[in-house]
């Protein structure tokens, strides 16, 4: 039988998801506070309809894709909360980026429900996103994980079990910290070749064949002209928000916090993205770090 989905947030990520979803065979409820994202979904085949409620109404599986914990544990237990309008038996998937207590706490309050939910962070970006090659980090049971498996199939590439519910926020933000060390790492390296008389293409080229490489560079040049079709070469539009980014580094922070883990380079990197937001990039995508470094 047909499976019915609601998918809340269409952003940069849930926009290109919720399209490879419907590329499938589900039928697609959708929400989001920006009209013109709900156009966009809308003009491909979803039903948008005027809210939360709305959408989880007669779904089998619920998705939710949202900026950071405030706006997924609004959603789900705020005032106008779905949590009591999602039909019983419905699997809730949430792929938002957000505190591993958080995600333990919505999987608790779903639980007294009679209601199965997961995290399900994605590593892969934008563009992971519109190729469906996306990298699902579930944490949550080994039978919820089994039901969300097609859908999250229909969405990425990589389904990787970290643990139990919240285990797929902690590997999520552990990984982000490392890209945000990348990230900065490779534009203050570009940035120092540009400043002498480098070709930043030229080394970038250079680097992605010494031991340099990385994701970051290669994959998302932070400098602009370098690749084709990454935010630097459209004015750090679109992709993965500065803000966002700073918050992923909040998150690593606090859970070295409540570990008395040592991450001195995850520390320098979140403050340079704090001055970076603070000093009006915070909308921009998170290569523009960029701009912080080079003269
Ligand atoms: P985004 O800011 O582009 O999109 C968030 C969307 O949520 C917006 O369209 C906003 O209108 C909507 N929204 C906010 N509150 C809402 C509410 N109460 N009801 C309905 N809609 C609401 O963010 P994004 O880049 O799509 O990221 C989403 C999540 O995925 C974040 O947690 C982020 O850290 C994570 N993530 C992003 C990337 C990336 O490359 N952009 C990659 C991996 C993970």
């Amino acid at each position: 039988t047909q499976q019915h989905i609601a998918f809340i947030g269409l952003g940069n990520m849930g926009a290109p998801m919720a399209l490879n979803l419907l590329k499938q065979a589900y039928t697609l409820k959708v929400f989001d506070l920006s009209a013109a994202a709900m156009k966009l979904l809308a003009d491909a085949g979803a039903q948008a309809v005027e809210s939360a409620q709305q959408a989880v109404a007669g779904a089998d599986i619920v998705i939710s894709m949202l900026p950071a914990s405030r706006h997924v544990e609004g959603l789900y237990l705020g005032e106008q909360g779905i949590l009591p309008q999602i039909a019983d038996g419905a699997l809730i998937i949430d792929c938002s980026t957000i505190a591993a207590q958080t995600s333990q706490k919505m999987a608790q309050a779903a639980q007294a429900r009679g209601l199965s939910m997961i995290d399900a962070p994605v590593s892969g970006g934008t563009g992971g996103a519109q190729a469906g090659t996306l990298t699902f980090i579930v944490g949550g049971d080994a039978a919820s994980l089994e039901r969300a498996r097609p859908v999250l199939n229909a969405m990425g590439k990589n389904i990787f079990h970290a643990g139990t519910h919240g285990a797929g926020q902690t590997a999520k933000i552990c990984n982000n910290m490392l890209l945000g060390i990348l990230m900065a790492g490779t534009a203050e390296a570009l940035a120092l070749g540009a400043a002498n008389g480098l070709d930043p293409k030229v080394l970038s080229d250079i680097m992605s064949k010494s031991s340099g490489r990385n994701w970051a560079l290669e994959l998302y040049n932070p400098y602009p002209g370098v690749m084709d079709n990454v935010p630097a070469s459209r004015n750090y539009q679109g992709g993965f928000g500065v803000d966002l980014m700073h918050k992923d580094l909040g998150l690593a922070a606090e859970a070295a916090l409540a570990s008395q883990a040592a991450t001195p380079m995850g520390e320098l990197v979140r403050n340079l993205y704090g001055m970076h937001s603070k000093a009006g990039a915070g909308g921009k995508d998170f290569s523009s770090i960029l701009e912080l470094l080079r003269k």
